[in-house]
């Protein structure tokens, strides 16, 4: 069996102590923290603020972050807000939504997306790293000294491109990386639970814009994530824009739309109100016209209540996809500042027949975990955290097949081998497609990279032994290599391509793999019948050509009439025609495989090492 995997045990280089920060990036706001002796401290700005707004405002000179940025917002300035969506995403990706985001986009020759911004062309990466550099000079403020290592966290979905592209605005803000750690898990970290019971917990999200389910699996103090949910188009401030709605309606002088500046402010007015209802009973909420309207909890929540609901639907989707009951979990954690809702944390509560873990601020406990972890890495200490690939890995095979070789969910670090071998004979060389999705069909996937390992010496179709590694690292980056066993040529890629996928992608990936699924199986079948038949007439006329004198009265003939049979049917689509031609021409051909075999051991191993290979290859 020409298949194996490879767990090397990649032991962490230790690293003398050193100062390391935990940084949560997100999409609305973002926090840096510090770990001391394993407490975990959020490092605050001028008025106590742990929350840095992942606002960017551009203007003459050095750039505003935060809370100063959003300032700009009335004042007219070019301000990009929610920039984490973009992130590892190609202009092509980004193009399609045009209209439909905030951003203006500068146009693109390919590659990463761009934006247009007060006049210059700005990447995500940049505008990442602009947040990123006012976070760590607030750590460098609040700590006294230069810090130039930090952990930051991720969502659990984010592909290869999107950490990458994450890791690429640290570097440009000065900072090492150690690690990037995904968000549930950080959170789970802050919790203590790596200390806890061992089994599974489920963490909810629920953030400005988007909403993020996972499922993590605790294991000898080590954390998987098992499965993950969401809508990257639902958080907290779809419930300021009902607020918003609700008043406007019953109160606005009706017809004409808002101007931009009025709308920010009575989204802001809502905002306000809804973190308000939290803790009292009724709130206001100033209209344009600077009428005040009232509203109270009741109605409030009328107003979210289908939102809550799709978030709840989801999580239980997300269950029972991992075929997971609830009573198979050990905890729940809120994450998220729109979990301070109650509403929706006795919703979760329903859900999951339990009290969620709430207790350390939301808004911050994702900070605090990397934080945790932060400081293990920079201690030398270990903490070793798994995480999962969000989506399969794996190369095209022969007749546009995709062959899997790492599979979804598998634990990162990780380092999977499988060996391939040559189609045609004197083959010298192997082009290998790296791809990553569900489906069965390669074009159905998504292309991540192209090489080709040339120099492969020339062998009989089968001989030569191309083992093909993929090493994700713990940062989910992904390395390709090609290896040809016994001559040692070698050639390997690093996979960094210019854009990614983002969650609603992934998602719709999985559901098209599973919608797709069986129809996918049977394009499968015909193609690996395809394939099987190609390969056995390339063989029978190589072993033909090879030792004509060998054959006996008339059997060159049968031979070859097979072979015209099984090239017609193989043209079609029936793959039981395909299937039984390439059984019957094995007939025909056995014979004189025999005879082949009886001379010369070398030689006569082609006839059956056709089989052979289709054996391994179709397992
Ligand atoms: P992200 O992870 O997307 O960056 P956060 O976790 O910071 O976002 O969540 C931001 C959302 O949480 C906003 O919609 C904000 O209004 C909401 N939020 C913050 N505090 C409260 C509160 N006390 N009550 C209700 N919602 C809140
Ligand atoms: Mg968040």
């Amino acid at each position: 069996m020409l298949l194996d995997i490879q767990e090397p045990g990649q032991a962490p280089a230790p690293r003398k102590r050193e100062t390391a920060i935990g940084i949560d990036l997100g999409t609305t706001n973002s926090v840096v923290a510090i770990a001391r002796g394993g407490a975990p401290e959020v490092l605050r700005g001028e008025r106590g603020r742990a929350l840095v707004p992942s606002a960017v405002a551009y203007g003459s000179g050095e750039p505003a972050v935060g809370d100063a940025a959003l300032a700009q917002l009335d004042a007219g300035g070019d301000v990009v807000t929610s920039i984490k969506r973009l992130m590892g995403r190609g202009a092509e990706d980004v193009a399609a939504l045009a209209g439909t985001l905030p951003w203006r986009l500068a146009p693109g020759e390919g590659g990463m997306a761009r934006l247009d911004v007060a006049g210059r062309v700005l990447t995500p990466v940049e505008i990442s790293a602009d947040i990123l550099r006012a976070l760590r000079r607030r750590a460098e403020d609040a700590l006294g000294g230069a810090v130039e290592k930090a952990v930051v966290t991720v969502p659990a979905y984010f592909d290869d491109a999107a950490r990458t592209a994450t890791r690429d605005a640290a570097r440009l803000a000065g900072l090492d990386v150690l690690r990037l750690v995904s968000e549930p898990t950080a959170a789970a970290l802050a919790y203590g639970l790596d200390k806890g019971a061992e089994g599974l917990y489920a963490v909810f999200d629920l953030g400005g814009g988007t909403f993020d389910i996972s499922i993590l699996r605790l294991q000898k103090g080590v954390f998987q994530v098992l499965a993950t949910g969401g809508d990257a188009a639902l958080g907290g401030d779809d419930f300021d824009r009902a607020i918003a709605a609700h008043l406007l309606a019953g109160n606005g002088p009706g017809g004409g739309a808002l101007e931009p500046a009025e709308a920010r402010a009575v989204l802001l007015s809502a905002r306000r109100a809804k973190e308000a209802l939290g803790v009292r009973d009724r709130a206001s909420v100033t209209l344009p016209g600077g009428a005040e309207a009232e509203i109270d909890r009741a109605t409030f929540e009328r107003l979210v209540r289908p939102l809550v609901a799709r978030a709840i639907g989801i999580c239980a989707e997300t269950l029972e996809d991992a075929g997971l009951a609830r009573e198979a979990l050990e905890g729940v954690v809120l994450v998220g500042g729109a979990t301070r809702v109650p509403l929706v944390a006795a919703r979760v509560e329903a859900l999951f027949g339990r009290p969620p873990l709430a207790d350390i601020d939301p808004d911050e406990v994702v900070a605090r975990g990397a934080a945790l972890q932060a400081e293990a890495l920079a201690g030398g200490g270990d903490t070793l955290l798994l995480d999962v690939t969000p989506l399969s890995l794996g190369v095209e095979t022969m007749g546009g097949l995709f062959e899997k070789i790492v599979w979804r969910n598998t634990p990162i670090p990780a380092a999977v081998a499988k060996e391939f071998t040559t189609y045609r004979d004197g083959q010298s060389g192997m082009a290998i497609h790296v791809l990553q999705g569900e489906r069965e069909l390669a074009n159905r996937n998504r292309s991540l990279a192209r090489f080709e390992l040339a120099g492969i010496p020339p062998m009989t179709a089968g001989a030569a032994r191309i083992r093909v590694t993929f090493a994700v690292d713990a940062d989910g980056l992904l390395t390709v290599s090609a290896r040809e066993r016994a001559t040692g040529v070698e050639s390997a890629v690093e996979v960094k391509p210019s854009y990614g996928l983002d969650e609603g992608e992934i998602e719709r990936m999985l559901y098209e793999s599973l919608e797709q699924g069986r129809g996918d199986a049977a394009m499968r079948l015909l193609a690996e019948a395809r394939v099987a038949a190609e390969r056995m007439i390339l063989a029978t006329r190589a072993a033909l050509r090879a030792d004509a004198a060998l054959l006996g009265d008339g059997e060159g003939a049968r031979i070859e009439a097979a072979i015209a049979r099984l090239e017609r049917a193989a043209a079609g689509d029936d793959r039981e025609t395909i299937d039984a031609l390439v059984s019957a021409l094995d007939d025909a051909a056995r014979p004189f495989a025999q005879r082949r075999m009886d001379r010369s051991i070398g030689a006569a191993l082609k006839g059956r090492q056709v089989s052979a290979v289709d054996a391994e290859l179709g397992a």
